[in-house]
């Protein structure tokens, strides 16, 4: 782990006393008109000592769904935070941010950037930048994604779980979900392990969106790692199940067609479950999509136009097992519960109908 922050009272040139919190800004880059680039943060200090933790969001500038939760953290304050010190930054990557893209305007990826130089581009310069004046700081981090663009996730972590500090973390989030892996190179959660941050991410919902339950589900799980960091009192919240998946596949359409969906995201499917009629136009069945192994719908397209190629469905490859003993659990659940209202939500935008309503194939 980093050594600890000597001043986790100092950003930039404010001072942060124990027990307060309030916005800051720090100057991250240059405009073309030569004033700062300034990143908005929230930071909230602890009567007690403690570690520093980010929880960032919108490091690709399209996903924010976490600015929501980050939002609503600093303004409805749903823990207080007695230990340590919580940064929260809701915009990494304000320059995408500000143009509703991913990217950067140098049409790089900041989240394969990391960390980033002094000397590169526009994307290697802030994302060193961000890493020098926050990540670099930091004894854990929290990164919050949503699915890439025509996709949606049901919320789940990723982490790097043959790193115990990472899988330790991983596990206090709380989500049913967790897949295991490093991340792609020059990502801010492969470089701030590296450098001894031990960091995970969440992946939950769509682009361009916030949406409540997903925020919610965000929010909990930073409440839990909190408590299991002991910056922030009371027990944790339990998951109704547990998963932790070392593999996930896609799977693609054979045909070019018209989607209906017959399973949505965060469904439990057994091998050779039906996941797709692929129609014509005019609802004349094309071919049928199936589940090649058991597992739970990590992700799924929201566009329901297909050409041969195309990822339909993004499933998470689970021991049958555990499989079935979640099932069982989730069967049980009340609809009032985040992860049925969570399947529910995330399912509203599909048509989603049971395969058994299907008309027989000619
Ligand atoms: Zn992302």
């Amino acid at each position: 782990m980093a050594d600890a922050d000597p001043d986790p009272g100092r950003w930039g040139d404010a001072i942060i006393e124990p027990g307060e919190q309030r916005a800051h800004f720090l100057t991250m880059a240059e405009s073309p008109s030569g004033d700062g680039v300034r990143l908005p943060l929230y930071v909230c200090r602890g009567e007690r000592k403690g570690p520093t933790v980010c929880v960032t969001a919108a490091v690709h500038g399209d996903e924010i769904n976490g600015t929501g939760a980050i939002r609503q953290i600093a303004r409805e304050q749903p823990f207080s935070v007695v230990a340590g010190t919580l940064v929260l930054v809701p915009v990494v990557n304000i320059l995408g941010f500000e143009r509703h893209s991913r990217y950067l305007p140098d049409r790089r990826d900041l989240n394969r950037s990391f960390p980033g130089s002094h000397k590169g581009s526009q994307t290697g310069r802030l994302a060193r930048s961000f890493f020098d004046q926050v990540i670099s700081r930091c004894a854990y981090c929290i990164d919050l994604h949503t699915a890439a663009v025509r996709r949606t996730n049901f919320p789940n972590v990723r982490a790097d779980m043959s790193d115990p500090a990472v899988a330790a973390l991983a596990r206090a989030f709380g989500a049913e979900l967790i897949v295991s892996g490093k991340g792609p190179k020059g990502s801010l959660r492969a470089a701030a392990c590296e450098h001894g941050c031990p960091t995970i991410i969440l992946e939950a919902g769509e682009v361009w969106k916030v949406e409540p339950s997903v925020v919610e589900y965000a929010i909990r799980g930073i409440r839990n790692c909190l408590v299991f960091l002991g910056m922030v009192e009371g027990e944790p919240t339990e998951p109704p199940y547990r998963i932790e998946a070392d593999s996930t596949k896609w799977v693609r359409a054979e045909h070019g067609g018209f989607l209906e969906f017959h399973v949505g995201p965060g469904d439990i499917v057994n091998a050779n479950d039906m996941i797709a009629t692929n129609t014509s136009l005019l609802g004349d069945e094309i071919n049928t999509v199936s589940a090649p192994q058991g597992g739970v719908v990590l992700g799924m397209t929201t566009m329901p136009s297909v050409v041969p190629g195309d990822p339909i469905c993004h499933i998470a490859y689970a021991r049958k097992g555990t499989l079935r003993k979640a099932e069982r659990i989730v069967n049980a659940l009340g609809g009032e519960t985040l992860h049925e209202r969570v399947r529910g939500d995330l399912a509203s935008s599909m048509l989603v109908t049971d395969a058994e309503s299907q008309p027989p194939a000619d």
